[in-house]
């Protein structure tokens, strides 16, 4: 294994769309996390990581060798004593987190996107506290929906500009396959592989990140501002095939 630290997106990469991690990819995650240092970064809360990831491992999981990276790298926690501790999270406050809102539904409005007026399933923005994010279709859509919803991307182009111009002290970035995140500016992947890196005391360039959004415009795409090496990867099976290799 050449890299000390091996740093996943999670949607996509791991797993499909908020879906569980497959019991082969538990099982390949906890055998990488007997060897080396381990982090899932992603646009969701901290609870979706517990239910996609943490939850699904096996019970010998060596879960101090893990990361976790909620909200595109506004936080991150560690496990200590038997429980999920947060080392830094760079919150917005109610009244930033308002303001976000305001400019989503003024961007949504512009670009004819989005009619807030037709119910959605569940909630189509929701504070994450490091993080507002706009789901097109609502956060429980089925994935079927959201993957026919924009898939040339250029939906959530014309979201994240008109969104972006409104917003010039925040990040804003195409999250999943229907969603636009908003961070504090500044605030993306690659803010959290330099916090974690820093942490860990390890140099960027002995990091491996994975993502399946490396190419222009995806959401994984910030990573190139770091010293981590990069893998791209098309979805869970490669990165499970990935993972194999690595071991070899
Ligand atoms: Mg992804």
């Amino acid at each position: 294994m050449n890299s000390k630290l091996i740093i996943f997106d999670l949607d996509g990469t791991l797993t499909e769309s908020k879906q569980p991690l497959t019991k082969e990819m538990a099982a390949l995650l906890a055998q990488l996390l007997e060897k080396t240092k381990v982090a899932v970064i992603s646009g969701g809360a901290l609870a979706q990581f517990l239910k996609q990831v943490v939850a699904e491992l096996p019970p010998h999981a060596n879960l101090a060798n893990l990361s976790l990276l909620p909200t595109s790298g506004a936080a991150l926690y560690e496990y200590q004593n038997v429980d999920w501790k947060k080392i830094y999270e760079e919150r917005l406050s109610e009244k930033e987190a308002h303001e976000i809102d305001a400019a989503i539904r003024a961007a949504a409005a512009e670009t004819g996107l989005i009619d807030f007026s037709i119910p959605a399933y569940g909630e189509r923005i929701e504070y994450r506290g490091g993080q507002v994010t706009l789901s097109a279709l609502g956060q429980e859509a089925p994935l079927a929906e959201k993957k026919a919803w924009d898939p040339d991307h250029k939906k959530r182009r014309a979201l994240q500009a008109a969104i972006a111009k409104r917003l010039p002290g925040y990040s804003v970035g195409v999250g999943g396959a229907t969603s636009i995140d908003v961070t504090k500016r500044g605030v993306d992947k690659a803010y959290g592989v330099h916090k974690l890196c820093e942490r860990l005391g390890l140099n960027e360039s002995e990091a491996l990140y994975v993502g399946d959004e490396l190419a222009a415009g995806g959401n994984d795409e910030a990573v190139y501002k770091t010293g981590a090496k990069t893998r791209a990867v098309s979805g869970p099976e490669d990165t499970g095939r990935l993972i194999a290799s690595l071991f070899s």
